[in-house]
């Protein structure tokens, strides 16, 4: 971040594919504040169960406090009044009406740290994140590993054959891949659902 905002909010997104350090990126943000004596909350999705109800965890295990809510009504009944920054984890699995809500928070003067996947398992756009990322005065968009071959990877390629937009499992179900092997591993499927996507 370049510019320092002072005495109004602002809304930052991080964004990218699964394992590129989103989680940690938060938590990186948000120990921050705490060590600044901010009054932060944490929320993420009940969708979310993959560790913890009560902590966002990153995959490398990095934790932080956090609330977990079934959706925005939830979210904001267990907002606390006096809270300066709210961060958010796996915002894409919100609906449309959270860009709202981080604009209203951020309006007011919070500072609104959320982490999201921008694309689906097709790489199509996913959920609120086209309209967050529009919004936003802050991006940061990761990647990870390709662990196919190594070069950085935007995508997240589901190796299970499920044509949910949300299928929340294991890590094992998903895996980090550049754009070329994203493109090669859905070619080569037995019932490729590249036919899907919507560029
Ligand atoms: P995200 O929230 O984006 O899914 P996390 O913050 O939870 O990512 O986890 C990032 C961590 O995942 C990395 O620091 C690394 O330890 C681990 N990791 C596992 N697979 C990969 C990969 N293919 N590329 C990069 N990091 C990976
Ligand atoms: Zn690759």
């Amino acid at each position: 971040m370049i510019l320092q905002p002072r005495d109004v909010g602002w809304l930052e997104v991080i964004c990218g594919p699964m394992f590129s350090g989103k989680t940690e990126e938060l938590i990186r943000r948000l120990t921050r504040a705490y060590y600044a004596r901010q009054n932060v909350q944490i929320f993420k999705p009940k969708i979310d169960d993959r560790y913890d109800e009560t902590c966002v965890v990153s995959h490398s295990d990095r934790s932080l406090p956090g609330v977990a809510v079934a959706d925005l009504n939830q979210l904001k009944n267990s907002l606390e009044s006096q809270v300066e920054v709210i961060g958010i984890d796996e915002v894409q699995f919100f609906d449309g009406p959270i860009v709202e809500f981080c604009q209203q928070m951020a309006d007011e003067g919070r500072r609104v740290v959320v982490a999201g996947l921008d694309q689906d398992y097709l790489g199509r756009p996913f959920g609120p994140m086209p309209r967050l990322l529009c919004v936003a005065e802050y991006i940061t968009k990761l990647m990870a590993i390709c662990v196919q071959c190594g070069n950085p990877a935007h995508r997240s390629y589901r190796l299970a054959e499920d044509p949910q937009q949300v299928l929340v499992g294991t890590d094992e179900q998903y895996e980090a891949r550049c754009r070329r092997c994203f493109n090669s591993g859905y070619a080569s499927s037995e019932s490729p659902p590249a036919n899907e996507t919507n560029h």
